[in-house]
């Protein structure tokens, strides 16, 4: 189905964007899965391109152009044409948007300008050891020290955890409230700030997902990002966008693994036919195009929602699990397709198979999404439970 959102600024900027994922950032792609972890240089690279944060304004550096749309393209072209490890995205719309809504003039002067350069990375440290989907059981703690705030705990799961120079770390600063939560900004070096490990995964080896330790960590005054206490509801307030980042990101994965399919089964024969003459595979693909198609539909239409800044959580919620989902069958019925070369490592879709594994869970789950859903038709039984039940991620509804 021809897309209708795009204009003809975009697929110029398409067109540039896909040289560049296919010159900087394919031919290192087999080295970073080696190596676990992407060049720092693909980010100024990308800086260089004026790929970054491109919302940040003029005197940030950044472009002033806040449409969601050239952040859809530079996630269709990744990965398509580049590094599905190659977590830009994270830095530019899921991380970038705390410091530009979130931080004052000082703060967006202090740290935006390198965050556009691409010299600064960013992740954002919600997931500890003991909570996950359940945000407001987190344990790391910041106490107001006068001067400063003393930092103490740790974090799990931090994608760009290595290479990040600016960690949006959520810590508990009311302990008597289980909302009593801030955000602050602890940067690269800072005494008392380690990283763990570079933890093995299953797929999207080249993304350096890890471990992060704050022992006494004196973070300044000046690095609480937003209001003091209310970092659950700044949290909440960009779950939407990240959910829609992901939509966008499932289905680009989604297509590119039936267009390699789409070409496997033509060549490969099997009785004297190709694996395309089969019925079975026929029908398997047009069930894929038919869902991508309408996934696709409902995706760009919230695209347009959010541009405008109507695109509610329920409705991003119903595009992530569309999406995470879809995405989990296709990978699924594209390795079955491929027979057993579909599960050799030298064929892209076995890489594909497993990196899609992670969708259904992370940027809330598929279970939490089924939560935001279901409240918003009016089922909803936080209204029958105590208060301290009803604030795990799912309450973005
Ligand atoms: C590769 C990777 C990258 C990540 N990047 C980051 C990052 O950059 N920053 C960050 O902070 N975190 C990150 N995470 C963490 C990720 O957000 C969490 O793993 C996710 O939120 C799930 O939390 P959990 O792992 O604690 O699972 P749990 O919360 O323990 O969930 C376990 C199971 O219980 C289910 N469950 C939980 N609550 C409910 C409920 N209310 N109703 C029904 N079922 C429920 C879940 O759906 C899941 O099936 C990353 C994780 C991975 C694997």
């Amino acid at each position: 189905m021809e897309r209708k959102l795009f204009e003809d600024e975009h697929e110029m900027f398409r067109d540039s964007v896909r040289s560049f994922m296919q010159n900087e950032i394919q031919p290192h792609s087999d080295r970073w899965h080696d190596a676990g972890i992407v060049d720092r240089e693909a980010y100024l690279k990308a800086g260089e391109m004026g790929l970054l944060l491109m919302w940040a304004d003029e005197r940030y550096g950044g472009a002033g152009v806040p449409d969601f749309r050239y952040e859809q393209i530079l996630i269709e072209e990744n990965l398509r044409y580049g590094d599905p490890g190659f977590f830009m995205t994270l830095h530019n719309r899921l991380v970038g948007p705390y410091l530009g809504e979130l931080g004052t003039d000082e703060q967006k002067q202090r740290w935006l300008p390198k965050c556009v350069s691409g010299e600064h990375i960013l992740a954002v440290g919600i997931t500890e050891p003991g909570a996950g989907s359940d945000v407001a059981g987190l344990r790391t703690r910041a106490e107001d020290k006068g001067d400063h705030y003393l930092l103490n705990g740790s974090k799990t799961y931090i994608s760009n955890g290595i290479l990040a120079d600016l960690v949006v770390v959520v810590a508990r600063t009311d302990p008597d409230s289980r909302h009593g939560l801030s955000l602050f900004v602890v940067e690269r070096g800072m005494e008392g700030f380690e990283r763990g490990r570079n933890l093995k995964k299953m797929g999207l080896k080249s993304q350096d997902t890890a471990e992060l330790f704050f022992n006494n960590v004196k973070v300044p005054k000046d690095n609480l990002l937003g209001e003091l206490n209310r970092g659950f509801y700044h949290l909440m307030h960009f779950l939407a966008e990240e959910r829609l980042l992901g939509a966008v990101q499932y289905l680009a994965a989604g297509e590119a693994a039936f267009d390699i399919t789409l070409d496997y089964i033509r060549e490969r024969k099997a009785f004297g036919r190709t694996i395309a003459d089969f019925q079975n595979t026929r029908f398997t693909m047009a069930d894929m195009r038919m869902q991508m198609d309408v996934g696709q539909a409902f995706v760009d239409n919230c695209v347009l929602e959010h541009n405008e800044g109507q695109l509610s959580a329920h409705d991003a919620a119903k595009a992530k699990l569309f999406t995470s989902e879809l995405e989990g069958r296709i990978m699924d019925d594209c390795v079955q397709l491929h027979g057993g070369a579909g599960y050799m490592d030298e064929y892209p879709i076995s890489r594909m198979y497993v990196n899609a594994r992670i969708s259904r869970i992370y940027a809330g789950s598929s279970e939490v999404m089924r939560e935001i859903i279901a409240r918003s038709v009016g089922l909803d039984p936080r209204k029958k439970q105590p208060k301290s039940l009803s604030s795990d991620r799912a309450s973005a509804a």
